[in-house]
């Protein structure tokens, strides 16, 4: 059983913050490409493959291969978080005698292909993928290609071969991030055929512009293209590659290059320079205040619920909201399990499910079942013994396991002995029962105190607050801790989806960016905010960033 949605997202997040760690450490290696694959490597390795980290050349294991081999520290940091070493190496990157070197090499465990020399990994892993074929091993190959590295004229030599040979049991991802060692892909060798023309801004929001995609259906394989920074849709399209018999399959992950980190987002100079440590702070708190917005479809039109998820799909929530209520917790009902698993054929988006219910336990199976990726229960009808149950019963099925707690109700003492699994601690700010209430005010001290004790305790899921939040408080909310943020009305009772939405990630930005801006005056001054805002190559958020220093009284 693969991790669960919320804790592969949560190893993700860590092994990011060690591709910061050890490139500021080694002073050089190659961010940019680490981070735009963090989320492709993570949801191979802790939900699709067969491996063991403490035997790493069992015979029987799926391999790894980073083609992209100068991606490394993204590629370790992954291992190290999976327990192939201890996350203490990282700091040896690129250091004489270590076991991580500037590019893969074998002598480090996990690592199955030395790729320093771009282009041969695909090729490489036809010829793992064939022996297994031949010894009749059920194994399963997957190849991180760049596509930089497409330039290479083996890599469609390996194309054809593997078409020819019907390797099936072989995914490959692009780490299709647009960016390459000097500049965008589409200036230096155009992989969408040159039909950008000189103008690049475009091509990565512009499908129509897209023919990267084409080139291997002409080369005879099975084509997946999905946005690689979704841990759902890549999980969804390795599922489907793995189905696909006779024919290879890759899968096109469009990425950012340096996603998580504003100023390395799409930026060519940060495909091979190393963070300055006095930034570096900056950069890792930077990547632990990663927001996700989850509207709440109870708050739209009742009588058509799939056209509400499809409403949350084009507005882009990260998580659908699911207010279960059974008319006992609280006095309204809404829907039940049956009406999730009618859902969850519409839509990939993680479904996260907050249970108002009394006797969770009772009907935990059918909302596991139903498809749930993440289940929230109440503290209130629960105790230390059946919240215990809960939650090994749901990370046995590969589900989150969430805690939610009233506005009247304390995050209770026994809560904190599972601090360090939860995956999630609702906190109301609303009495539950019905959509349209005001925030209550003083949830924004109850959540810094929640935030402060799970901390405290090891607590490496996230916080999210329910109930009246608007683009108004939610940078509020963001402050206190809170990192997942329900919208009810202000979401789904707009006409506007895709605009509230927008309207709720900028007010998340604003406060993350105000937060980090205290954060440099407090480390370094004036000098390091301003040397932080340097960094950022748009003129425009230079100015936002500026406006926000002087208000809080940085600059
Ligand atoms: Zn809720």
């Amino acid at each position: 059983m693969g991790a669960n949605y919320s804790k592969i997202r949560r190893c993700v997040r860590r092994a990011r913050k060690l591709v910061i760690k050890s490139t500021t450490l080694a002073g050089s290696g190659h961010p940019g490409g680490s981070l735009s694959m963090a989320e492709i490597v993570g949801t191979i390795i802790f939900s699709h493959m067969r491996h063991d980290p403490s035997r790493p050349l069992w015979e029987d294991r799926d391999r790894l291969v980073l083609s992209k081999g100068h991606a490394a520290p993204g590629l370790y940091s992954n291992l190290a978080v999976a327990g192939y070493f201890e996350e203490s190496e990282i700091s040896t990157l690129r250091k004489f005698g270590s076991r991580l070197q500037g590019h893969p090499d074998w002598k480090c465990p996990g690592v199955e292909f030395c790729g320093g020399s771009l282009g041969i990994g695909l090729s490489f892993s036809i010829g793992v993928a064939l022996g297994a074929r031949m010894d009749s091993h059920d194994t399963h190959t997957y190849t991180v290609i760049g596509d930089g590295e497409s330039d290479e004229g083996q890599v469609w030599e390996a194309a054809m071969t593997a078409a020819k040979y019907g390797v099936d049991n072989l995914t490959v991802v692009m780490d299709r991030n647009f960016i390459q060692q000097d500049s965008y892909t589409e200036h230096v060798m155009p992989l969408d055929g040159g039909s950008v023309g000189t103008d690049v801004s475009k091509s990565r929001s512009d499908k129509s512009l897209w023919r990267t995609g084409d080139k291997w259906r002409a080369f005879g394989w099975n084509v997946l293209e999905i946005d690689g920074h979704k841990i759902e849709q890549l999980s969804d399209a390795i599922r489907r590659s793995k189905a696909a018999h006779g024919v290879p399959t890759i899968i096109i992950a469009r990425t950012i290059k340096g996603n998580g980190v504003e100023h390395m987002a799409d930026n060519p100079a940060w495909h091979g320079k190393a963070p300055d440590p006095s930034i570096a702070p900056l950069v890792s708190d930077e990547l632990e205040s990663q927001a996700m917005i989850a509207p709440s479809i109870i708050a739209g039109d009742m009588t058509d619920l799939a056209g509400e998820i499809r409403r949350c799909e084009e507005g882009g929530a990260d998580y659908v909201h699911l207010d279960v209520m059974d008319g006992r917790f609280v006095p309204a009902t809404t829907f039940g399990a049956a009406k999730i698993a009618e859902l969850r054929p519409l839509t990939l988006l993680p479904f996260d499910a907050h249970l108002m219910i009394n006797d969770p336990l009772d009907h935990l199976a059918e909302y596991v079942d139903a498809g749930a990726d993440i289940i929230t229960v109440h503290a209130e009808v629960c105790d230390e013994s059946s919240f215990g149950e809960i939650h090994d019963s749901l990370h046995s099925s590969g589900v989150g396991a969430g805690l939610a707690i009233n506005p009247a109700t304390e995050l209770p003492e026994w809560a904190m002995r599972f601090a360090g699994t939860l995956d999630q601690v609702i906190v109301m700010s609303v009495e539950p029962g019905k959509s349209g209430q005001k925030y209550i005010e003083s949830s924004h001290e109850k959540t810094r105190s929640v935030c402060e004790r799970l901390t405290k305790g090891g607590f490496g899921g996230d916080v999210e607050v329910d109930g009246g939040v608007t683009p108004g408080n939610v940078g509020a909310c963001f402050e206190d801790g809170a990192r997942i943020f329900v919208g009810g009305g202000a979401i789904m009772g707009q006409p506007d989806t895709r605009r509230a939405v927008d309207a709720f990630a900028a007010s998340i930005t604003r406060a993350r960016r105000t937060r980090l801006l205290v954060r440099a005056g407090r480390l370094g001054g004036g000098e390091l905010a301003s040397k932080w805002i340097s960094l950022h190559k748009n003129e425009q958020t230079r100015d936002e960033l500026t406006k926000l220093a002087e208000g809080a009284g940085v600059l």
